[in-house]
Formats: C-alpha cells, sequence, structure tokens
C-alpha cells in the first residue's frame, strides 16, 4: 500500500486530524474513529495518534519524549501522577491499520510504570489489575524489541503463577540476553513498546498471515497513545454499548461492562448489563442517538468510566444487521427527521422483506436434503407427507400439519392444498398450478423436484438412497428449494411494525397501481391488509373448484338449450354470491373480474369419475391432446354465448346489492381472458353491454364498468395497437404469455426452464404493449406471476407497464423492491434486459444497476 508521506504532521490529538486534511490512509482506523467521534463534539479518551509515515520515528527516545510530553499537555497531568482517588496516570500504545485487519500487534497498557516495578502498598486489587497489565507489555516489549527468546519468556510465566512475581525475574532475564536493558523510564519505554509493535507487524509470519486474509503485505501500520488511569475504585471500569436491541431492531443501548482497567482492545464478552452502570445510561443513550442520527448506521461504542466520568474510547458503525435492525433504524431517522420517508424506504432491500415476513428454516448444515427443485413459493414447513389431497384434509383435520407430496397438483387438489402447510410436487416450473396456487395461499412449495418418485399404491417418496412412507416428517424451504428428512425447526418472524410503516411510505411516494391477485373475500381482505390498492385479478373459474364444478358442467355438457339455460340461471345466482363477498371485501377500490377462463379438460369429467352416460360421451367427443391449445378461453365463452353474461348477470347485481345495502362503490373492471383477435374482444363486448343494460331496466341502476383484455398469446401482443383501440385496459397474462411465445406447456415439469418470463422475447412483446397502451392512453398491467418478482417488477415498470397485479404474499416484496429505484433507473434496467441473449442473461442484465 502506498502511502503520501507527511512529513511535517507529527502527533496528533484526537480531534485535530480531520481538520488537518488526514484520513485513514495515515490516521488509520482507530484514528478515524476518535476523530469522528471528537469531531461530534462527544467526550473522548485524552490521546493521540502517530500517523502511519511518523510510526518509524516514535522508536527513537526522543521522538517518544515528544509524544509523551504532549499527551502530557493536552491530559494537564504528569505520566505516573496518582489521581484524586488514588489511582495511577499511565499510557496505553494501541496499534490500527488502514484497512480492519486481524493480527494486529495488542495494545500495551501501563507503560509509564517507574522503573519497571509495580509500586509497594498499592491497594490489593489495584496492585493485581496493574501486575496482569504490566507484565504483558513488559513481556511483549521483551520478545520483539529487546529480542528475548519466547520461550524463556514463557518459561517465566510457568516458574511463577502471579504476574506480579513474574516482572523483577523477566528485567532480569532482559538484562542478562536482550538486545538492550530493560527500559526503565517512560521515554524509553514507549519507545520499545512502539518497536515491538512495529517488529511484530512487520515479521514475516504476520506478513505472510496478512496475505492469507488478502490483506497487503506491506500493509502499514498507525499507533494511537492514550492516558490509562490504573485503580481499584469501584466506580471505574470499561464497556461497550451498541444503540439498538439486535433481536427487536428497537433503540436500546445495550452491551455490559467491567470494572478495571482495560487490557486489550477485545471487547468482553461477559459483564454487568448496562443497567447497573454506575451513574445510569442517560449520557451513553444521549451519545448513541446522536451518532445514530450522524452516521445513519447503527453504532457500537466502546467507553471508559471513573470518578471523573464517562469517555468514549471507540466507535464501531455496525453497516451489516439483520433486516429488522435495518428497517427500524431507517423508519426512526425518517421519524426524527435526520433523513426523509423517501430514504427510508430506498434502505429497505427486497431481501428484508422476506427475512421479516416469511418463516425460515433453522439451518445447522447437518440437515440431510432430500431433494431440490424450483423454490416456488417461498417460506418453510415442516409436516407429515401426504399423497393426495384427501389424506392431506383427513391428517390435518387430525390435528396434523401436512406436506402435500404430489407429481403434480391440478385444480381438484384445492382442498388438500389448503390444508396443507407446505407444497411439493415432481413436475411443474413456477408457472404452474402448484406454484401459482401455493404463492396465492402464501404457502411455501418446491416444484419440479424431478428427483423424486411417488409410489401412491405403496405409500412411498422414493429419492436417491431414502425411502420415505405416507406419515413421515419433512422440511420444506420454498426459498431455498430444499426438502429435508424430518422436522427442521422454522423460525416464524414476528410482525414488523417498522416494516409496514416502511411499505405504506413506499406506496405514498410511488405512482404506479400495485394490486393482488385474488378470488374470495377472504383473500381480498388479506390482500387489503399486506397494502394492496385493489385486485388486479379476480380469477373467476376458481370460484367453480371441488363440489362447485357441476355448475360450470352443467353448462358445458348440457344436452338441450333449455338444460342449459337452467344451468346459467344456477351459474348467475352462485356468482352473484361470490362476488358479494369479494365486494364486500373490496370496498370502494378498484377490482378487475376476469371472466371464466380455463383450458376444458379442467372442467370435464375424468375417466375415473363416475358421471351418467351421456356426460361421458359428451366429455369424450369434447376431449383434447393439447388442451392449452384448445377452447379455453373467451374461445369457450364463445361457443356457450350464455357463459359470460350469467358471470356478468351475478357481478353487476352483487354490485346492486353491496352498493346498496353498504353505501360501498367498488371499481368494477371486467376482463376477457386469451383473447388472440379483437373480433372475440368485441362480441364479448356487446354481450356485457347487453346484461348491463338489461339489469339497468330492471332495477333503475346503472352499474358502471369498464372493459379490457387480457394479452396472452403473441398474436394479441403483436398487435396490440389494434385491441387497444377497444380496449379501456389492457393485463398481461405473463403466465400464458410465456407458455406461448416460448412453445412450452407450462404444465409440463420437462420444459419448465422454458416457462420463464425474462426471456427477451417476452420482455419485446411487453414493451410492443407498453408503447401501444402508452400511445392510446390506456393503462396496461401485469397480473401474471411476472409481477411478483420484485426484480423483474422494475423492469416491467420500465417497459411502461402502469398497474401490477401479484399474489398477496409478494406485494410486500415487490412494494420494497420498487421504491429502490428510480422511473429512470427502471428504464435502464429495461432496456439492458431487452438485449439479452437469454432468460438468465436478461436477468442478470436487468437485475444489477
Ligand atoms: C397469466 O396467464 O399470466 C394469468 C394471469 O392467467 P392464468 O395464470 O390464470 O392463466
Ligand atoms: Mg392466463
Amino acid at each position: 500500500m502506498v502511502i503520501s508521506p507527511i512529513d511535517d504532521v507529527g502527533l496528533v490529538p484526537f480531534g485535530k486530524g480531520f481538520e488537518r486534511g488526514l484520513d485513514v490512509r495515515s490516521l488509520c482506523t482507530r484514528g478515524v474513529q476518535m476523530e469522528t467521534l471528537a469531531g461530534l463534539g462527544l467526550p473522548v479518551a485524552t490521546g493521540l495518534t502517530i500517523p502511519v509515515p511518523n510510526v518509524p520515528g516514535l522508536v527513537s527516545a526522543d521522538r517518544a519524549e515528544a509524544a509523551v510530553h504532549l499527551l502530557e499537555t493536552i491530559a494537564d497531568r504528569t505520566v505516573g501522577s496518582t489521581t484524586a482517588d488514588g489511582g495511577i496516570l499511565l499510557l496505553r500504545l494501541r496499534a490500527s491499520a488502514p484497512l480492519d485487519a486481524a493480527g494486529l500487534p495488542p495494545d500495551l497498557v501501563a507503560i509509564g510504570l517507574e522503573n519497571g516495578r509495580i509500586p509497594e502498598g498499592l491497594r490489593p486489587k489495584m496492585a493485581a489489575d496493574l501486575a496482569v497489565a504490566w507484565w504483558k507489555t513488559a513481556s511483549f516489549i521483551a520478545e520483539f524489541a529487546l529480542e528475548v527468546p519466547g520461550d524463556e519468556i514463557a518459561a517465566l510465566g510457568l516458574d511463577f503463577d502471579d504476574p506480579a512475581h513474574r516482572i523483577e525475574p523477566l528485567i532480569a532475564l532482559c538484562n542478562e540476553k536482550g538486545k538492550n536493558k530493560f527500559p526503565l523510564e517512560v521515554n524509553q519505554q514507549l519507545a520499545d513498546a512502539a518497536a515491538a509493535m512495529l517488529a511484530r507487524w512487520t515479521s514475516p509470519r504476520a506478513a505472510r498471515a496478512r496475505r492469507t486474509q488478502q490483506l497487503p503485505a506491506d500493509l502499514p501500520l498507525g499507533l494511537h497513545l492514550e492516558t490509562v488511569v490504573i485503580t481499584d475504585h469501584d466506580d471505574a471500569g470499561h464497556g461497550h454499548a451498541i444503540s439498538r436491541d439486535l433481536s427487536t431492531g428497537q433503540f436500546a443501548p445495550t452491551g455490559g461492562f467491567r470494572h478495571g482497567v482495560r487490557v486489550s482492545g477485545e471487547r468482553p464478552s461477559i459483564g454487568h448489563p448496562l443497567s447497573k452502570l454506575p451513574g445510569g445510561v442517560a449520557m451513553l443513550t444521549g451519545v448513541l442517538a446522536e451518532l445514530e442520527g450522524r452516521l445513519k448506521t447503527v453504532v457500537l461504542v466502546d467507553f471508559e468510566y471513573g470518578p471523573e466520568g464517562l469517555v468514549l474510547a471507540g466507535l464501531e458503525e455496525l453497516n451489516r444487521t439483520s433486516a429488522r435492525v435495518a428497517t427500524s433504524l431507517a423508519v426512526d431517522l425518517a421519524t426524527r427527521g435526520i433523513t426523509d420517508e423517501r430514504s427510508a424506504v430506498a434502505a429497505i432491500r427486497p431481501a428484508h422483506v422476506l427475512e421479516l415476513m416469511h418463516p425460515r428454516p433453522r439451518l445447522t448444515g447437518h440437515e440431510v436434503v432430500l431433494v431440490t427443485g424450483l423454490a416456488a413459493s417461498p417460506g418453510a414447513a415442516v409436516g407429515r407427507i401426504a399423497l393426495t389431497s384427501e389424506e392431506a384434509c383427513e391428517m390435518a383435520e387430525a390435528g396434523d400439519s401436512v406436506i402435500l407430496v404430489a407429481a403434480e397438483t391440478t385444480p381438484g387438489d384445492l382442498p388438500g392444498m389448503m390444508a396443507a402447510a407446505g407444497i411439493l410436487t415432481v413436475t411443474g416450473g413456477s408457472a404452474s398450478h402448484a406454484a401459482v396456487v401455493a404463492r396465492g395461499m402464501g404457502r411455501p412449495a418446491i416444484c419440479g423436484a424431478g428427483g423424486m418418485r411417488i409410489d401412491r399404491a405403496a405409500g412411498t417418496v422414493t429419492a436417491g438412497e431414502h425411502v420415505l412412507q405416507r406419515g413421515d416428517v419433512i422440511s420444506v424451504d420454498g426459498d431455498a428449494g430444499a426438502v429435508y428428512v424430518g422436522a427442521v425447526p422454522i423460525e416464524r418472524p414476528e410482525p414488523s411494525f417498522a416494516l409496514s410503516t416502511v411499505l405504506n411510505w413506499a406506496d405514498d411516494v410511488r405512482r404506479l397501481g400495485i394490486r393482488a391477485n385474488a378470488d374470495t373475500g377472504v383473500d381480498a381482505g388479506v390482500a387489503m391488509d399486506n397494502g394492496a390498492e385493489g385486485i388486479g385479478l379476480c380469477r373467476t373459474e376458481h370460484m367453480f373448484l371441488g363440489d362447485r364444478l357441476p355448475f360450470i358442467r352443467r353448462v358445458i355438457l348440457s344436452s338441450s338449450p333449455e338444460e342449459e339455460e337452467l344451468a346459467l340461471a344456477a351459474l348467475a345466482e352462485a356468482q352473484r354470491e361470490d362476488f358479494r363477498d369479494l365486494l364486500l371485501a373490496v370496498g370502494d377500490r378498484p377490482v378487475t373480474v376476469r371472466l371464466l377462463d380455463a383450458p376444458m379438460h379442467e372442467f370435464l369429467p375424468t375417466e375415473h369419475e363416475v358421471v351418467d352416460e351421456n356426460w361421458s360421451k359428451m366429455a369424450e367427443s369434447l376431449h383434447e391432446e393439447n388442451p392449452m391449445l384448445g377452447v379455453r378461453g373467451v374461445r369457450l365463452a364463445l361457443i356457450h354465448e350464455g357463459l359470460y353474461p350469467a358471470q356478468v348477470e351475478g357481478l353487476f347485481n352483487a354490485w346492486i346489492d353491496v352498493n346498496t345495502q353498504h353505501g360501498i362503490a367498488p371499481t368494477l373492471e371486467v376482463m376477457i381472458p386469451l383473447v388472440s383477435i379483437p373480433d372475440e374482444l368485441l362480441m364479448s363486448l356487446r354481450l356485457i353491454r347487453r346484461v348491463n343494460q338489461e339489469v339497468a331496466s330492471r332495477t333503475g341502476i346503472v352499474v358502471p364498468f369498464s372493459i379490457g383484455t387480457m394479452v396472452e398469446t403473441p398474436r394479441a401482443a403483436l398487435m396490440a395497437d389494434q385491441l387497444a383501440q377497444w380496449a379501456e385496459f389492457i393485463s398481461f397474462g405473463t403466465n400464458d404469455l410465456t407458455q406461448y411465445t416460448m412453445a412450452a406447456d407450462r404444465m409440463l415439469g420437462s420444459v419448465a426452464s422454458f416457462q420463464d418470463p425474462w426471456h427477451p422475447a417476452v420482455l419485446r412483446l411487453i414493451k410492443q404493449l407498453g408503447d401501444a397502451g402508452a400511445a392510446a392512453g390506456k393503462p396496461v398491467g401485469v397480473c401474471g406471476e411476472a409481477a411478483a418478482d420484485p426484480n423483474l417488477a422494475i423492469v416491467l415498470v420500465g417497459l411502461g407497464v402502469t398497474t401490477l397485479s401479484m399474489t398477496p404474499a409478494a406485494l410486500a416484496d415487490v412494494r420494497a423492491s420498487l421504491l429502490t429505484v428510480t422511473l429512470d433507473e427502471a428504464k435502464a434496467r429495461a432496456a439492458r434486459a431487452l438485449n439479452g441473449r437469454t432468460a438468465a442473461d436478461a436477468r442478470k442484465l436487468g437485475t444489477s444497476s
């Protein structure tokens, strides 16, 4: 390391270094700490720094004398003098480097002891303290400055138990074997102490140690000379205090102290709690608050106290703290007016939010991994293996925590998924049914764990050498995508008031709409509690799962127009109730209701189901080899023309119910799924408007609503300008858009890696629509899983997206992430991601700033 020589600086009293233009390169870390403390006007230990270029000079007794003299002048006392409470004033020499470095020479305490001997007649405690301190110093000087063989010095320790008894033999040994005689007066003692420190620091062994720590081998050394009072007064001692409780994050000085003299730079781990500090903690509390405010970080101070009061002896800035501490600090600083709400939000990282929101496994490194897969939904859970939805429900009812383990899940598995604490599937990517539903429910999930085989008949799960039985306990870590054999302890974060405060601030300064995907009143309530401004996607097909499937089946499989009409009337009434619940939870906020969208096969009876013969035959005739490219979304609705009208009739009636009975007026947005050509949108528009007029003429109330379209096919994205003419809003379904752009079935585990919305092809389609939306003045949203990725959300905003809607569990992460960047930064990231070659490439380019 190259240090520019500072010849005329010499000795720098604490508090004078910065004003002389010195920095860490010459003052070293300890010098900077003391400058910072003194510069803030805080009471600091009396001392001075010998800057790096001047350290070699200190080995001469003349320079040492100058240093002692200057320190005596600052302290207004002489070394060796007795203090009012009977203590002795001596010197302490400490070392530090321009970088934080392990392996520094130890503190040398009690320099200046006259004749090098412990004075007679001291009080016992004080004599013992002094002997320990002086033996450490004297033996170090002997070995490194006087070059007395270390083993002979060590032998004195074996011969004499009490350090006080070793001093005399040590002086004799030095006088006999040392390069020079043992120093008996203060200036020479200081010069030899400095020489010893330098010798130790420049020894080949120490240089090698620095290399292994990847520090420069020639890292220089600065020295710091301070006064120290050795006393046995019960009101004297040393300790440290941290500004915050590191487990709760609250501002509350924590730390400890000990009576007696500090003999090393290391902090004592045990001692008395700060609450017992003689004189109280009021002063420390004030100091720590001041330091946090100035340095904007959690701080640790070392302090020394005595009859003359408390002084600060060291400072550390604790920049790497837990999410809880970082969030509390950010909120406190903004509340005190030291920073503002925007800075508080910017201080929070998505990783902080994750840490504060989701349960996590407490790993020891000894866990046995059963299998790994895609980290599909965050959080962690422990439970017994259930291999079917029914099993999961039964086990949960019996009071067990359950992990549902399946090859893949289907809508029919929803009851088991709701009963389970976690979900594990063999196939499927991040947009598979299991992943989407688990994220929606806030359950941890691991998908695509292809290293696992399930034998339902035998009731086993096999992965590598492990064969587990139904009912065996496993643990899933949805953040890491790891499954462990047995129970791993799970840490559940306490709710963080600071986090919700900072996220609310984030919303206040953000102009982007953040909504949640929710299908029921309960989910919508959770979403609002998590800060959603409305519902951006209600998947109405989720209202027809499990025992409600027949409502749709009866429509699709009806054998006559009359039968279909009856089925539609029942469906409209059922929807009225569903929507009433949802709208009540939504209140006066916006809600986007997506009309029925599912591949036909999800509604048809399976071959295992016992249904009437007509239905079986009909189901067979409707069977599709590739349902993702078949009759789904709006296509089904245009074959069964009464389907969407029945749904919106239920919706409009529900709106009138909540409006007239509860006085609320949700902003209704009706969304048409899987539109590819404008005609599909236009036909749907006509059907829906007709129902709106019919309801108005029946009730006298015109229900306000807007109609928009999803964009889920490359065709729709490429012709977005045409769709934007008709649609009042547009929302990207990135799950399907990715599937169709990449030509990879989103349910198929073997092609799960293609299902990545970061792919530049997908991003380019989104950009095209973002531009078309802006040109037509129409809002453009994303309600696919892409919106729930905190980094991708930033890129989407950069591509022109104006609303993001996601699973409620992702709201906090995304809200926090968005406020860490400006719109310009989001655009820059988007521009970089668009130029990626692969999804991984785009992710890398679009994630870094
Ligand atoms: C999508 O395709 O991104 C979407 C939101 O719809 P779904 O996942 O229900 O197909
Ligand atoms: Mg879709």
